[in-house]
C-alpha cells in the first residue's frame, strides 16, 4: 500500500523533476501533487495542511549509494520486532559523529515514555547516514536560506516556519536498505523545533538538536505503529463548532459513545473508567476528538495525541501494546523444533518482564516450571503433548469483556518423541 502510493507519485511527477532544480520550482506549477501534513506550533497545539510534493530522483540516485546503515540499538531479529530508521539529512560526512549522538538521545527519550519503556526491547532502531553536501537544511534559522541536502528537508514549508517538510520518496529508498521497516523518521541537522507526520506515506520528520520534536515524532509514530486516533477537536483551526456524526471510530482511543454507553454494553474503554489517567484526572468521556468539537469523545482531558508535552492515556497504551505484538508476530522470537526424549525443549522470549510462562503435559498443569523457558524430556514423557502458554500479564492491557489481565497470550506445542525419526 504504501510502496504503491510512491510509486504513484514519483512516476507522476519524476519527468517534471528532471527539468527542475531539486525540490524547489514545484509550489508554482498548476497541478503539483501535494501531500497531507500534522504539525504542531511551538505552543504543542496541532495542525493539517497540504504541502507540495519533494522529488528530487536525481539527488535519490546519486546519494543511495552513499548512504551507510548502523545499529542505533538492535534487540532481535529484525522479522520480530518493530522496525524504526532514523534517516538523517543535512549532515555532512565529517558530522556523523553528532548525527550518531542524537538518534542516541532520539531514542533514549522515546523509550523513556511509557509503552516504549516498558517494550523497549521489541525494537529495533537503526540510523542511516547520508553524507550531504551543505551542513544543516533549508529554512533555518530563515525562510530565504537554501541548502542542498540528500532528502530537501525544509522548514518554512508551506510557508509554515515550523513546518518541517521532506523528500518522502528518497526517505522510502533509504528505508529499503534494511528489510521490513515498520517506521520512518527522518531527522535534520538542527536545533531549530520543528517537524511534521505524513498522513498516509507513516514518515515522522523532526529536528536532531530539539526536545520537542521528539514529542511530536512520538505523536506521529503513534499515528502510523499503533493506528491511534487524534484527540484535538478541530482540522486547522480551534473552535470551528465542528461535529461528528459519523459512525463508531476504529482507533482505540476515540469514540461516539458517552461513559454510560461504553459501561453499559462493554465498548471501547470501558475497562480503563474511573482509572488515575498517567497524566491526571479520572480517564472517561470527554467530549471533542477527533477533528470534532461536538460528538466524538477522548478518554482524557489531555494526552500526546491532543498536545505535545503529554503521556499517553491508558487506551492509547493498550492500543499500541496490542500494535506492538502483532507486528512482532509472536511473543517468542525462537523455539525449540522437535521435543525429543534426552534433550531439552526451550523457548526464547524478548526480555519482557511481564512475559510469563506456564508449562502442560497433556493438557496437565506443571507448575513446579512456571516461568522456565527451558524443560527437560524424560523418558515418562514418551507420547506425550507438550505445550508452553506464553502470557504477557501487563497492567497495561485490559482484555475488553473480562477487563483482566493476561489477554496477549501464544500456545506452542509438541509431540514428545523418543528419538529423531528414521526417514
Ligand atoms: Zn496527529
Amino acid at each position: 500500500m504504501k510502496s504503491a502510493v510512491l510509486t504513484r507519485l514519483t512516476l507522476a511527477t519524476a519527468g517534471l523533476a528532471l527539468l527542475a532544480p531539486a525540490g524547489v520550482a514545484w509550489a508554482e506549477e498548476s497541478d503539483t501533487p501535494t501531500q497531507r501534513v500534522e504539525g504542531f506550533a511551538p505552543d504543542g497545539t496541532p495542525f493539517h495542511t497540504d504541502v507540495p510534493v519533494e522529488d528530487s530522483p536525481q539527488v535519490q540516485s546519486q546519494a543511495l549509494s552513499d548512504a551507510t546503515v548502523h545499529p542505533v540499538e538492535v534487540n532481535g531479529p529484525d522479522q520480530n520486532r518493530n522496525v524504526l530508521v532514523l534517516i538523517g539529512d543535512g549532515y555532512q560526512a565529517g558530522e556523523m559523529g553528532a548525527f550518531a549522538e542524537q538518534t542516541d538521545r532520539i531514542w533514549e527519550s522515546m523509550a523513556s515514555h511509557e509503552p516504549f519503556a516498558s517494550y523497549r526491547e521489541l525494537f529495533n532502531v537503526y540510523r542511516i547516514e547520508v553524507p550531504s553536501t551543505d551542513s544543516g537544511v533549508s529554512g533555518d534559522p530563515t525562510e530565504d536560506v537554501v541548502r542542498d541536502t540528500p532528502l530537501n528537508s525544509n522548514y518554512w514549508c508551506g510557508g509554515i516556519e515550523r513546518l518541517l517538510c521532506t523528500d518522502t520518496g528518497a526517505a522510502w529508498s533509504y528505508a529499503d536498505l534494511i528489510d521490513g521497516v515498520d517506521n520512518i523518521a527522518v531527522v535534520a541537522n538542527s536545533e531549530k523545533y520543528g517537524g511534521a507526520g505524513y498522513i498516509e506515506e507513516d514518515i515522522a520528520t523532526l529536528a536532531g538538536g530539539n526536545e520537542q520534536s521528539i514529542d511530536l515524532m512520538m505523536h506521529e509514530l503513534a499515528h502510523s505503529m499503533g493506528d491511534l486516533a487524534d484527540e484535538y477537536d478541530y482540522y486547522a483551526e480551534p473552535g470551528d463548532g465542528s461535529r461528528y456524526d459519523g459512525p463508531e471510530i476504529d482507533a482505540p482511543n476515540v469514540t461516539i459513545h458517552s461513559e454510560d454507553e461504553m459501561l453499559g454494553d462493554k465498548l471501547k474503554w470501558h475497562c480503563w473508567i474511573g482509572e488515575e489517567d498517567p497524566n491526571g484526572g479520572p480517564t472517561g468521556a470527554f467530549e471533542g476528538a477527533y477533528y470534532a468539537e461536538f460528538g466524538a469523545f477522548r478518554p482524557a482531558e489531555t494526552s500526546l495525541m491532543k498536545v505535545l508535552g503529554a503521556e499517553f492515556n491508558y487506551p492509547s497504551r493498550q492500543g499500541l501494546i496490542e500494535k506492538m505484538w502483532a507486528s512482532a508476530g509472536s511473543l517468542a522470537d525462537s523455539h525449540t523444533d522437535r521435543a525429543q526424549i534426552g534433550r531439552e525443549v526451550e523457548v526464547e522470549l524478548p526480555e519482557i518482564d511481564t512475559l510469563t510462562t506456564t508449562w502442560y503435559v497433556d493438557g496437565t498443569r506443571k507448575s513446579d516450571w512456571d516461568g522456565r523457558t527451558s524443560v527437560p524430556l524424560t523418558w515418562d514423557m514418551r507420547g506425550s503433548d507438550l505445550s508452553v502458554v506464553i502470557t504477557d500479564e501487563t497492567e497495561d492491557v485490559r482484555d475488553q469483556r473480562t477487563c483482566a489481565t493476561g489477554s496477549i497470550q501464544e500456545e506452542i506445542s509438541w509431540k514428545v518423541t523418543p528419538s529423531r525419526r528414521p526417514w
